[in-house]
């Protein structure tokens, strides 16, 4: 960066994952911890035997700062690292944990550098074969990601939770093994383990949509077609647009009245803190409670609206 000043508000999220083997997690952790506190990003980093899984906010230059030491450890040179602009931190404070998994699906069940994943699918394939129809596409996040926008005619699990996935294919995607099944996550992560368990519960033809919804939403080229709705984010912004194009749907509804939003608020009352969609109408008439009794709750957020 040759001029500082100019870029100086600019404010970056930076996203990437990688699995690959990590016999240090705790020093790692460490080094995380003290680079980023010195240098003012915040975020979520969670390193484990099996690799590491992390967002993080900070100005351009430090998250360039931050790209360049991550990538001088020889284990994460290649590592993809996704980047948006944004207005700001969208975090509130800075999260460097070890855990078992990167991403908590089966704990025992590491997920290793060689071990057999889906085939990694471009935008453009992607969405050659989403147009084609006979493939099956298995939206790889929660149900409440799901309800705010996914892929047009995507299965909806109805988990709450990333664990519940093995369990809920086995029940219900048995006699589906000999279809072209494809997959999607935000940024691809969880779409690994989770097309390394359908291949082990063997279905013959397995797919997941490289880099995730995040890379699709700024492919050139497809430009988004085929999601509906907003893509759900574990930051601040909470949401991020994905499709460009005209043919865009709205899919979200109102938890209490059903008309189509995107916003999603938490219950203001701390002690329930519900996330759910809400119309601005609703928002202000049930002062954002997601029940009569939150609205009457004794704990509650105080916020300012906007
Ligand atoms: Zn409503
Ligand atoms: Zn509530």
């Amino acid at each position: 960066m040759t001029d500082e000043s100019k870029t100086k508000d600019v404010y970056h999220v930076l996203l990437f994952y990688k699995f690959v083997r990590i016999d240090d997690p705790d020093s790692v952790v460490n080094a995380h911890e003290e680079f980023c506190r010195t240098n003012n990003l915040r975020g979520r980093i969670l390193l484990a035997p099996e690799g590491i899984n992390g967002t993080v906010s900070g100005t351009a230059a430090d998250c360039m700062r931050y790209e360049h030491w991550l990538r001088s450890d020889s284990r994460f040179a290649d590592i993809v690292i996704k980047s948006d602009e944004v207005s700001g931190h969208v975090f509130r404070k800075l999260f460097v944990r070890k855990k078992e998994e990167v991403v908590t699906f089966r704990i025992g069940h590491d997920l290793t550098p060689e071990a057999p994943v889906g085939r990694h699918i471009s935008p453009a394939e992607w969405k050659s074969l989403l147009e084609r129809g006979d493939v099956l596409v298995l939206d790889g996040r929660t149900g409440y990601e799901y309800d705010l926008g996914h892929f047009r005619g995507a299965l909806r699990p109805p988990v709450d939770s990333f664990r519940e996935f093995p369990e809920w294919i086995r029940a219900n995607l048995a006699d589906k093994k000999d279809k072209t099944i494809l997959t999607y996550c935000t940024g691809g992560i969880r779409c690994e383990k989770l097309t390394n368990f359908l291949l082990e519960e063997g279905f013959n033809d397995v797919g997941q949509l490289d880099g995730g919804i995040v890379t699709y939403g700024k492919d050139p080229e497809t430009r988004g077609a085929l999601w509906d709705g907003l893509c759900y984010v574990f930051d601040e912004r909470i949401s991020v647009p994905i499709n460009a194009t005209e043919d865009r749907r709205i899919v979200g509804t109102c938890y209490h009245c059903g008309t189509p939003t995107e916003t999603y608020v938490n219950c203001a009352n701390l002690d329930c803190h519900r996330q759910h969609l809400v119309c601005t109408s609703c928002d202000i008439s049930t002062d954002r409670s997601c029940s009569e009794a939150c609205r009457t709750a004794p704990r509650r957020e105080q916020f300012v609206r906007n």
